[in-house]
């Protein structure tokens, strides 16, 4: 199988950096950030809100939601556990939906 450059390995060696205050190796989206995404919301103390995320209150690790973690989906009260520390905490999920019905004829 021939081995072509890899298209990807310059934006994968730009992201991929030692977090200045964790010192550990994190993705990075943006050149300028100098501490990795979960020690920016570590020092977030309010409360973390997001469509598509949790955010654990003991270390501050942020993981999406995805089917791994489906009764996050439904509204009320959910408990889920951290994938980086093993906290567990509890999540509270609003859903809102918007009916559209068409046009008058
Ligand atoms: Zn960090
Ligand atoms: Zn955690």
């Amino acid at each position: 199988m021939p081995v072509g450059p890899d298209p990807f390995a310059s934006r994968r060696a730009a992201t991929r950096r030692v977090c200045g205050r964790c010192r550990k190796p994190k993705t990075f989206l943006y050149g300028t950030d100098t501490e990795c995404r979960d020690c920016r919301m570590r020092t977030k103390p309010e409360a973390f809100r997001s469509g598509e995320e949790t955010r654990c209150p003991s270390c501050g690790h942020v993981e999406k939601v995805d089917s791994d973690r489906a009764t996050l989906y439904a509204e009320g009260e959910h408990d889920t556990y951290c994938e980086a520390c093993d906290y567990d905490y509890t999540v509270s999920t609003q859903v809102a939906f918007t009916y559209t019905s068409p046009e008058m004829l």
